[in-house]
């Protein structure tokens, strides 16, 4: 029994999903169907990008009444932040929905699905960190991506921090898949260049990740290869964001948090998570100056992504690991090596014979 034997048994998908070009219309319809008169009211979460878009809440349903708070996404989500928002929904009675709809990037829907899990199971964020330690059914979930990549959408977990542990570990569990996910292209044309290109490359990162590794799955691996093509379409096209582009690019999307799912990923994302946690980085944005530098480990992928970056005029921030001091190198590896098993599916068991203290910090002299 080795340590990838501990994963992924079960696979459970998105309940239903609605796609295309103008979907986010049909919310409003899906939300006024959960309304009864037991619960009445229903929950909007949204990422706050759009607080100065006035009517972003009645325009998915939103009704006086109902509660809509909108998520801040300077920080990833902590167990903290996620305990503080049950609290208020408990406070202002808004404790038993109709439906809670997340709307915005990663950030957003996983904020969604961990909220929808506590009004059920109480108890707070942390007790749920790990694998399927959630006992009940969430409050019926809508998610609605406003940017493509992370996959979230699709998956069994949200990833949150506790602040006091450092730990960061979602909610996996079959209860974290949205009941319904409404795709739609259209909701991504406002997004900056760089953050479009970072995001949308999470999904191409996990999936070169995976395919590499040595943990296998048939129907993981056919997620994965159509994503990498649907990458390979969008960022080696003309224009990333023209409208066929970014349609291709929300289904890439989708099919990689289905790849998620069933995969482990490498060697990229446990350095990108030491920069996280070091540096105070954003996913997306870290894992793309570690493929930057990623070569040796991911020659085809490195030079694919190349091409990417320039073809699609997409600047990278440089020199991240400058002047490191003794306690930061520390901190790097420790933050790199305890991702156990990504490292093994990229590398084998023995993944320290290769990434020695002295290669990793390497590495990040690279970034
Ligand atoms: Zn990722």
């Amino acid at each position: 029994m080795t340590i990838l034997d501990t994963g992924i048994k079960i696979v459970r998908n998105v309940g239903r999903f609605t796609f295309g070009q103008g979907a986010v219309s049909g919310v409003k319809d899906l939300v006024a169907s959960r309304r009864t008169d037991d619960h009445k009211h229903a929950v909007f979460l949204i990422d706050d990008y759009f607080q100065k878009i006035t009517d972003t809440a009645s325009s998915l349903g939103a009704l006086p009444g109902d509660s809509v708070q909108f998520v801040g996404t300077v920080d990833e989500p902590t167990t903290q932040g996620i305990d503080a928002l049950v609290a208020k929904l408990h406070g202002s009675g808004h404790d038993k929905p109709a439906t809670v709809v997340g709307f915005g990037g990663g950030i957003t829907l996983d904020t969604a699905k961990a909220v929808s899990n506590l009004l059920t199971n109480g108890g707070r964020a942390a007790d749920y960190q790990g694998w399927d330690l959630v006992r009940v059914a969430g409050v019926h979930k809508i998610g609605v991506p406003t940017i493509s990549g992370t996959g979230s959408e699709a998956t069994r977990t949200c990833v949150m921090t506790n602040l006091d542990t450092g730990l960061k570990l979602g909610m996996n569990s079959d209860f974290t898949v949205f009941d319904h996910v409404v795709l739609d292209p259209s909701l991504t044309k406002s997004v900056p260049r760089n953050q479009y290109f970072y995001t949308g490359m999470d999904a191409y990162i996990h999936c070169i990740e995976a395919l590499a590794g040595s943990y296998r799955n048939a129907i993981g691996d056919a997620y994965s290869r159509e994503t990498v093509n649907l990458c390979r379409k969008v960022f080696l096209g003309d224009d990333m964001m023209n409208d066929e582009l970014r349609s291709d690019l929300m289904v890439a999307s989708y099919l990689g948090g289905c790849a998620i799912a069933t995969s482990y990923v490498g060697v990229v994302h446990p350095f990108s998570a030491a920069l996280s946690v070091v540096f105070g980085l954003h996913h997306c944005v870290a894992n793309c100056i570690v493929l930057n530098a990623m070569q040796d480990f991911y020659p085809g992928a490195h030079a694919e992504f190349r091409k990417m970056i320039e073809k699609q005029k997409v600047t990278l921030p440089k020199n991240v690991c400058a002047n490191l001091t003794d306690q930061l190198r520390t901190d790097l590896i420790a933050a790199t090596i305890k991702h156990e098993k990504p490292l093994t599916n990229a590398l084998g068991e023995n993944f320290r014979a290769t990434l020695t203290d002295a290669r990793i910090i390497s590495l990040f002299e690279k970034m």
